[in-house]
């Protein structure tokens, strides 16, 4: 039986509906050259162009046929089943034909390596070309859920259609107004709407996606965190800022009298965060690796910091020394971080924030596992010590801890511009 090509069965539907083939076009946004070579069979559409279409008339042309009774090419393939059966059955008495029957055994492991070989190299190209589209935290970070859709010129026709579904599972619903892709199948212009189903929505129109410029990011965002300053929205993403607050839970870190480094981290993080929100002006969401006493693993947090894509982490901890004496701020970053220069431009840039009121005690590249290994410029700041009884002095004072957060906050507004 031979199977209707798409431009006869376009042309039945279209004729049905009493559309001319510009109307089709029109309808489409697609060239009426196109179409006419289309139904005349001199082009076979590819699979977008096909859904377009088949979208815009209202039918499905890759619906199975109904009353799909045994047909003679499903009989076919049972003959060439059962011959199949036999052949293996045979194959495996090596009495008759030995040599090909081994070489005919020995290919299934053959392949298999081959497979597992382009495989591999399939995803390292993959993942050096796409970026991802749909950003969302790890499942232990209920609290911090935020989802980000970022459109680029990469996208395929595919691509679209796995951010659809990838959204519906989170209920939230997509509706592509109008999609344009260049000659290399790769989309150029976006026109679509989002319907994050909390009352909200937004829409967003992409003109040229290849005119955006490095580093800046177009597409959706929604923030489950109910604190954040902006819980959804569309066009220029904000940055991202991740603030990683030193221990939690059973580990308490440093302590001293009645402080534990855990909690002043904490609440050092929540100022600098407040600072934010107070500045609606800056286009930047800070993320806290934890917003509770939570032990929280280092694979977790690196993990969590990862899914994010953030510009750039801080991580905040705080000092002890054997020598009471000691104390000020001291800043580091990742001796074997693959973002050396922009973590370098990251810490002198604290080290000018903290200057102005603050002894910079330290400042070095240490072998740190949450500088080194996150996709991000990093870098470390121990605002004081607990040893040394003037910095525990700022830790018990409002104005001290909130001073120590303005330096943290001025570094992130510095960076911005
Ligand atoms: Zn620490």
């Amino acid at each position: 039986m031979k199977k209707i090509t798409f431009g006869e069965k376009l042309i039945e539907i279209r004729k049905t509906k009493g559309f001319t083939q510009s109307d089709v076009a029109n309808k489409c946004n697609i060239s009426l050259r196109t179409i006419q070579r289309i139904e005349s069979g001199t082009v076979t559409p590819r699979s977008y162009t096909v859904k377009v279409i088949s979208e815009s008339l209202g039918f499905d042309y890759f619906e199975a046929p109904a009353n799909s009774k045994l047909n003679p090419s499903v009989k076919a393939l049972q003959n060439i089943k059962l011959h199949l059966a036999l052949f293996f059955k045979d194959l495996f008495n090596l009495k008759t034909n030995t040599f090909m029957k081994i070489s005919i055994l020995s290919l299934p492991f053959l392949i298999t390596g081959l497979a597992f070989f382009l495989f591999h190299s399939k995803v390292t190209v993959q993942s050096a070309e796409h970026i991802p589209t749909i950003q969302k935290t790890n499942s232990d970070f209920e609290y911090l859920k935020n989802i980000r859709v970022v459109f680029t010129s990469e996208l395929e026709f595919e691509d679209l259609f796995r951010i659809k579904e990838e959204l519906k599972k989170e209920k939230i619903s997509i509706t592509y107004n109008k999609i344009i892709f260049d000659d290399d199948k790769r989309l150029k212009s976006i026109d679509c709407n989002v319907d994050w189903h909390n009352g909200a929505s937004n829409s967003l129109i992409i003109e040229d996606l290849k005119s955006i410029k490095k580093g800046e990011q177009y597409g959706f965002y929604r923030n489950y965190d109910k604190n954040s300053k902006i819980l959804c929205g569309s066009g220029l993403l904000p940055k991202i800022v991740v603030l990683d607050i030193g221990h939690g839970g059973i580990d308490s870190g440093s302590f001293s009298e009645e402080l534990s480094e855990k909690q002043i981290t904490l609440e050092i993080g929540n100022k600098v965060k407040d600072l934010l929100y107070s500045n609606p002006n800056m286009h930047i969401d800070i993320s806290l690796t934890r917003t509770s006493d939570k032990y929280i693993t280092l694979k977790n947090r690196i993990d969590y910091i990862n899914s994010l894509q953030p510009h750039y982490i801080i991580s905040l901890h705080l000092a002890e020394s054997e020598t009471e004496n000691e104390n000020g701020i001291n800043l580091f970053n990742g001796s074997q971080t693959p973002f050396i220069k922009q973590s370098d431009s990251l810490l002198k840039q604290l080290k000018i924030s903290f200057s102005n009121e603050f002894t910079i005690n330290q400042v070095k590249s240490i072998n740190s596992d949450i500088l080194n290994k996150v996709n991000c410029p990093s870098a470390l700041v121990e605002m004081g010590y607990l040893t040394n009884k003037k910095d525990i002095q700022l830790f018990k004072s409002e104005i001290g801890k909130s001073k120590i957060a303005s330096a943290i906050f001025k570094t992130i507004k510095q960076l911005e511009k």
